[in-house]
């Protein structure tokens, strides 16, 4: 038996009179790598936000580890700390070190001493393959490199937990394949992992399940060689002849 660790029901969010979520029901095992696929604007982002309480939803609910991040009882500072969250654009401080990147939040909530929190980050960093880049600060480093100290950014707060935000689309082509490295580093580790994606090809090689929304639904959700080679609805065939 694999735990549950996201249950979403019937999840709905709306922006003034914009329902960019209409009905989103789905489950994500403890492990799972669940990659989300779709066309711009189909409310992909929205939905993980959903997922760790950044965006206020309009109906239905979020469960993390059984916990409704939705009744207004529970914590959701405690629910975000074992989430971590990787965007599009890095968004790593530019006036700290990667060092000091890393270690922000796990000093500032108390979960370690500076000194912990420095080993960890040594640690982290070793794993992302950027142990010399520890004391510089962002501005020197590649668009690869920034996101490979953000990945540890995100980690660094032991989440179990991983959202991905198309963490690859801002990077030149030539680095994508590290981050998407690091990933499946994690992926392999036993990370449940949620990830936006343009990739299709880490989607096919490391996806568990593969989620296609269009419309503020899902439309269709399956094991990646379904969704690749057997796809069902005429809108994932449309949507994957224009970008396969
Ligand atoms: P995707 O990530 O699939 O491209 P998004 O979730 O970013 O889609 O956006 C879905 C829709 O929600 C878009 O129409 C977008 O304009 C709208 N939207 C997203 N965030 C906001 C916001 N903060 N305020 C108003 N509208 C928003
Ligand atoms: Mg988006």
């Amino acid at each position: 038996m694999t735990n549950t660790k996201v249950k979403v029901t019937d999840l709905k969010k709306s922006f003034g009179d914009n329902e960019v979520l209409k009905s989103i029901n789905v489950e994500i095992a403890e492990g799972e790598v669940v990659c989300i696929i779709g066309p711009s604007g189909s409310g992909k982002s929205t939905f993980l936000r959903c997922l760790n309480g950044l965006e206020e939803i309009s109906g239905g609910h979020v469960a993390i580890d059984n916990v409704d991040i939705t009744n207004p009882k529970t914590n959701i500072n405690k629910v975000r700390e074992e989430i971590g969250m990787v965007f599009q654009h890095f968004n790593l401080f530019p006036h700290l070190t990667v060092a000091q990147n890393i270690t922000l939040a796990p000093i500032e909530l108390n979960r370690m001493t500076k000194e912990e929190a420095k080993t960890k980050a040594a640690e982290l960093l070793e794993m992302v393959g950027l142990s010399e880049k520890i004391d510089v600060f962002p501005n020197s480093l590649s668009g690869g490199q920034k996101q490979r100290v953000a990945i540890a950014r995100a980690l660094a707060m032991n989440p179990d937990i991983m959202l991905f935000d198309e963490p690859t689309s801002a990077l030149d082509p030539e680095m994508v394949g590290e981050v998407l490295e690091v990933m499946k580093r994690l992926a392999r580790e036993g990370m449940t992992m949620v990830v936006v994606t343009h990739e299709m090809g880490f989607a096919r090689e490391v996806g568990d399940r593969v989620i296609f929304m269009d419309g503020g639904y899902i439309v269709e959700e399956s094991t990646p060689e379904e969704i690749f080679q057997n796809a069902q609805h005429p809108r994932t065939q449309d949507f994957l002849n224009k970008v396969l």
